[in-house]
């Protein structure tokens, strides 16, 4: 199969101006890869910077209150910044390292990828900085601060529909011009080859990690894997672990907003509004109408509101290895508040997508099966989202009162 390719799916699809710096950063990647002592130097980076391995914890509650499988919960949550974010990015922060080049970009909607970036780069003493869209700038505040405080300048992307996607060709339009001493970190396992591979890679630490666990824990393979999937780098890491055993099912959960059947969602897997198409730099499944317009996405879950799916996770889909559901923003509320009562943790609101298939199923199953759910991240860091999606009367009064506050002084 041609390099950079998964079935039909993925690619590199970029402009000749980018082809010498693909190039060096394909070489730096493969030797990378194949330099075992690489690898070593990212676990340990990950052990005493992100508290790896990360904990598998039995759900004893959860399983109880269902009655059925036993459920499982992988704790990406408790990495460094919140979420399984901090693997890809410290990873190529890494490499870029390996590369001499002491400037990372990024491009980021919801604001945790730059979040995670500029973290990154303040460790590694890289300059940073970070395109987002006005409108996301204007709906992430938290974030923003974060990164601004973390040393990362923040560019405002006044485009287009000032949107994610804008952010994404500013952000190429920098590395153009910038690429000798600059790399560009995707936040996800999109975008051309190496990227999706390259992101898949370090992300595989959450499978590896998991596939021990579940053994020691409960003496045999799951039965079943549930993960959220926005671009796919949290779904594809902990479905490496368990590729090869055909009798494990993997399950990704796409954002299913207001519904599948409304034009409010972000399933490309699931439903009919996605089709495949090359943009960005790769061959996907893309939500678009008939003149291969982009269409505007929905989800409660910011981190999964995206036009585009990995081509790995195309491909896997296409081939039956993974199946796709998608969970609806009222669903996902429940699943979080169950996981909460229940268990005493806080899924963040993407994370709950996959939790809210695996409620739906595990009752359907028996007691010596199990299944396992990726916990991608964590929701209390995401409060003002969380308390906003529960339309929570007294945080609305919290907010007003700090207003009101802000406004005397
Ligand atoms: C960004 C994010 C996601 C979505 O990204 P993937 O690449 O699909 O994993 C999921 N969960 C959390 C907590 C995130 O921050």
């Amino acid at each position: 199969m041609k390099k950079g390719y998964f079935g039909q799916w993925g690619g590199a699809f970029i402009p000749e101006v980018l082809h010498a710096t693909f190039t060096e950063f394909n070489i730096a990647y493969e030797a990378a890869r194949a330099d075992s002592s690489f690898w070593q130097e990212y676990v340990d980076l990950m052990a005493n910077y992100s508290c790896r391995p990360t904990p598998l914890t039995f759900a004893e509650n959860l399983s109880d209150h269902l009655g059925g499988a036993r459920i499982y919960i992988k704790r990406e949550d408790l990495n460094h910044t919140g979420a399984h974010k901090a693997n890809n990015v410290m990873g190529q922060g890494l490499l870029v390292k390996r590369m001499g080049k002491k400037r990372v970009i990024a491009e980021t909607g919801a604001g945790q990828h730059g979040v995670a970036t500029a973290t990154m780069a303040a460790r590694f003493g890289f300059d940073c900085t970070v395109y987002m869209g006005e409108e996301d700038v204007a709906r992430q505040r938290p974030n923003v601060f974060w990164m601004e405080k973390l040393g990362a300048t923040v560019v405002t992307v006044t485009d287009g529909s000032r949107t994610l996607k804008d952010a994404i060709n500013e952000a190429f339009r920098d590395w153009v011009t910038s690429m000798d001493d600059t790399h560009y970190v995707m936040g996800t396992v999109c975008g051309p080859h190496p990227f999706p591979e390259m992101v898949a890679w370090f992300q595989s630490i959450i499978g590896i990690e998991v596939r021990k666990q579940i053994m020691e824990q409960h003496g045999k393979m799951p039965d079943r894997v549930y993960a959220c999937v926005g671009g796919g780098s949290n779904a594809m890491g902990i479905f490496q672990g368990f590729l090869e055993d055909n009798d494990v099912e993997l399950i990704g959960v796409e954002a299913g907003g207001k519904g599948i059947d409304t034009d409010q969602h972000a399933s490309r897997m699931v439903g009919d509004r996605a089709a495949a198409g090359v943009a960005q730099g790769y061959k996907t499944m893309f939500l678009q109408d008939s003149d291969g317009q982009m269409l505007d996405t929905h989800s409660i879950a910011a981190g999964l509101d995206y036009v585009g799916v990995s081509p790995i996770l195309a491909d896997l889909g296409e081939q039956g290895r993974v199946r796709f559901e998608a969970a609806t923003d009222v669903e996902v509320l429940e699943a979080l508040t169950l996981a909460m009562r229940t268990e005493g943790i806080i899924p963040a609101l993407e994370s709950s997508h996959a939790f809210v298939q695996a409620i739906k199923e595990a009752p359907t199953m028996f007691r010596d099966q199990a299944i396992i759910i990726n916990m991608s991240g964590r929701g209390d860091k995401d409060i003002f989202t969380i308390a906003h999606a529960f339309d929570d009367p007294s945080w609305k009064d919290f907010i007003i009162g700090l207003a009101e506050e802000y406004k005397t002084k």
